[in-house]
């Protein structure tokens, strides 16, 4: 931020000169090792709490993603794990993710998910997977192409020792799924990733409410709506990067996938309804996205559909307009 206001500017340059603006009150003193241990517990904390919830992301948000798959206009191969070094963390808290979460120079496997070809062939956390004998990074093409087997042998070091372990990777959809560190309450696709804020992970007061927005942002990838807002953005120059109708979309859709993956849809409308609690401006906003009241009580009906077609024993699919859909479309 800039100072413009003259007496500012004259105070910013005292407090300059004198290395510290001196206060009309006497604070409290506090010692260098109590600030030290604070510090060292803060940024702890900080990152027992982001490690807890991209445990929480990657939990939920495989499951959306592999019971999908064969609705998904692109997939990729899986085996659940999350791979992580000191470099995948910003500079400043690179020392504390050493200490606190077992970073290292080499990259290991730092979560497991539960039920993945990673849990089932017995992976744990801090393994380092070895290809060509070089430990596999995040997002590693070496990797990526051994998945494509059906099975394959992986060589693991564990506790300086070398093993040999056996994976039978999944065909999940191609979205991958990122935590954002910020207060803010929200989530985007950009046609390949999805991004949850932790300001999100932290509203969303059920498994089954972060599913439905997992299910949002996953529609978004694969419905083309990136690509589709890209082509209005260009013919009317619209500010935003979706538009009403694919937010209705996207939600509607996104039932089905979160039902799909078995999470349970009754009362998750109810998440527009606190949104209205923390953000009541926006209930009736309607420039970009649809008003909180429609929404809620679309996915309410929406719900209902489901519902009927699950007690009808019919197939848990989006009535797209035109039933050749999916072979039509690609994604991002
Ligand atoms: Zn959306």
């Amino acid at each position: 931020m800039e100072i413009r206001h003259p007496i500012l500017t004259t105070l910013a340059a005292a407090m300059m000169l004198g290395g510290c603006a001196s206060t009309a009150t006497r604070l409290p003193t506090i010692s260098e090792p109590a600030l030290r241990a604070e510090s060292i517990l803060q940024e702890n904390k900080a990152l027992a709490t982001q490690a807890a919830h991209s445990e929480r992301l990657l939990r939920i948000g495989r499951r959306v993603m592999l019971a999908n798959a064969t609705l998904c206009p692109k997939s990729r191969r899986d085996l659940g794990v999350l791979i992580h070094s000191e470099e995948t963390y910003p500079k400043e808290l690179r020392i504390a993710a050493r200490r606190q979460l077992g970073a290292g120079e080499k990259p290991s496997i730092f979560r497991v998910a539960p039920d993945s070809p990673a849990a089932r062939a017995g992976l744990e956390r801090g393994d380092v997977i070895l290809i060509d004998g070089l430990p596999v990074a995040p997002g590693s093409k070496a990797l990526r192409e051994a998945m494509e087997a059906d099975q394959l042998e992986l060589t693991v070091t564990r506790n300086a020792q070398q093993l040999t372990v056996t994976v039978e990777p999944e065909t999940v959809c191609h979205s991958r799924l990122r935590l954002r560190p910020s207060a803010a309450i929200n989530a985007f696709a950009n046609g390949r990733n999805i991004t949850v804020t932790t300001g999100m992970m932290e509203f969303t007061e059920s498994d089954d409410e972060l599913a439905m927005i997992i299910g949002h942002e996953l529609a978004h990838n694969t419905m083309g709506h990136i690509r589709k807002v890209v082509g209005n953005l260009i013919l009317s120059g619209f500010a935003t990067r979706y538009t009403r109708p694919f937010e209705l979309e996207s939600d509607y859709v996104g039932l089905y996938y979160m039902v799909r993956a078995g999470f349970d849809p009754d009362g998750v409308e109810a998440f527009w309804r606190r949104l209205a609690d923390v953000d009541p401006r926006s209930v009736n906003r309607a420039k970009t996205h649809p008003t909180f009241p429609d929404r809620y009580l679309r996915i309410a009906a929406a719900r209902d559909e489901i519902n009927d077609k699950m007690a009808n024993g019919a197939a848990l699919i989006p009535n797209f307009k035109d039933p050749n859909f999916r072979d039509k479309e690609t994604d991002g």
